[in-house]
């Protein structure tokens, strides 16, 4: 075996223990005798499979009964498309809040379908703070606020949930989904892609309270109509039947670790000894504003740009990879979603002090 700390922003490391029950599974699933992959979504067994799943995901947030859990398709992309297509009418404004590259191509991606209004961005900050509460634009007739809780990109994270002013609020959680408690009540829509903290890629989980699916217009293909998918219990079509059961898999783990609220100290520790080793370095720098700093994404450059090669090569030699960052910000970026151990953080902060003792 040669796996390494893996700090990619995703797909992204997984829980070892749900790959190793995984590969136990791969050819007999339960009582199956047959792959978990092999099996019909509608037999018996799939759909208790699916149901503990969504369970444990109620369980581990803390899911009020009158909102519907959704396993879906087609990426977080494809769903900045068709929150707008479901729950606003084309000549009805709805409110985004920017604070990165997400916020920003979700907007976008809603501007055929709806008119969009940018209520705050971070944009002259250089997406390095979060604009204060007080100075959001809302249109308090918009159809939903949307926001992007924590920014993958350039690393900024709310850290408290905004007041939406009344307005159904839509949160893109792709990369900080059960990195720590939040109260579901305070949102309309949380929508989330798994391939940080909940599974594989191809899999899209969405909260929406139950009364919003009233919104989703009769005129539009079923197969984007979220109120039909919900009436059918994600079964309009075949599900990702492996990556359901691969975010079942991570729901038990998350659940035998002492849930979120377990999470969200492993992730602030993780958290504080990075930032703590960046803020005391001369050589690192992180450029976020103290209270907006991620706890799952942490950029940070180099005190000179030409050793970024240098810096990447030796620490995938020291087994710690994918630090490369993301190329609208450049450096460096360790993602520390939950599958990410404290000894991981605490071997890429090694690293990096040795790094800068010979560099610097
Ligand atoms: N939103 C956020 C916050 C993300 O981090 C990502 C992917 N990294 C996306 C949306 C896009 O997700 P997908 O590639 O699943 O469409």
């Amino acid at each position: 075996m040669s796996r390494t700390y893996n700090f990619s922003a995703g797909p992204a490391a997984l829980p070892e223990p749900v790959l190793r029950r995984a590969q136990a599974e791969m050819l007999e699933w339960g009582k199956a005798r047959a792959s978990v992959m092999e099996i019909s979504h509608r037999g018996k067994d799939f759909i208790a499979l699916a149901q503990k799943a969504e369970q444990d995901l109620r369980a581990l947030m803390g899911i009020p009964p009158d909102y519907k859990v959704l396993f879906l398709q087609g990426g977080a992309t494809q769903h900045f498309a068709q929150i707008p297509m479901n729950f606003a009418r084309r000549d009805q404004g709805v409110d985004y809040v920017v604070t990165g590259h997400w916020g920003e191509k979700a907007a976008k991606e809603a501007r055929p379908l709806a008119q969009v209004r940018i209520a705050a961005s971070g944009v002259e900050s250089n997406f390095t703070a979060i604009p204060p509460r007080a100075q959001w634009q809302l249109d308090a007739n918009a159809a939903y606020l949307h926001y992007t809780p924590n920014e993958t990109i350039h690393g900024v994270e709310f850290h408290e949930v905004p007041d939406a002013g009344g307005m159904p609020l839509v949160a893109d959680m792709s990369s900080d989904i059960l990195s720590r408690p939040v109260d579901v009540s305070r949102f309309g829509i949380v929508y989330a892609g798994a391939q940080k903290n909940i599974g594989a890629s191809g899999l899209v989980v969405m909260i929406v309270r139950a009364d919003l699916l009233a919104r989703c217009p009769k005129d539009i293909p079923k197969i984007f109509n979220y109120a039909e998918h919900a009436a059918n219990e994600s079964m309009l079509n075949t599900p990702n039947t492996f990556g359901w059961y691969l975010a079942g898999l991570v729901f038990e783990w998350l659940i035998e670790q002492g849930g979120v609220a377990a999470m969200a100290q492993r992730n602030r520790a993780k958290a504080d000894l990075l930032y703590g080793y960046i803020d005391s370095s001369d050589f690192y720098k992180n450029p976020v504003a103290e209270s907006a700093r991620s706890w799952m994404n942490v950029p940070f450059t180099l005190a000179r740009e030409e050793l970024d090669a240098a810096f990447l090569k030796q620490a995938e030699a020291s087994g710690l990879m994918a630090l490369k960052g993301h190329r609208a910000v450049g450096g460096m970026r360790a993602s520390l979603y939950n599958a990410m151990p404290l000894e991981g953080v605490q071997a890429l902060v090694d690293f990096m002090r040795d790094f800068a003792a010979r560099n610097g």
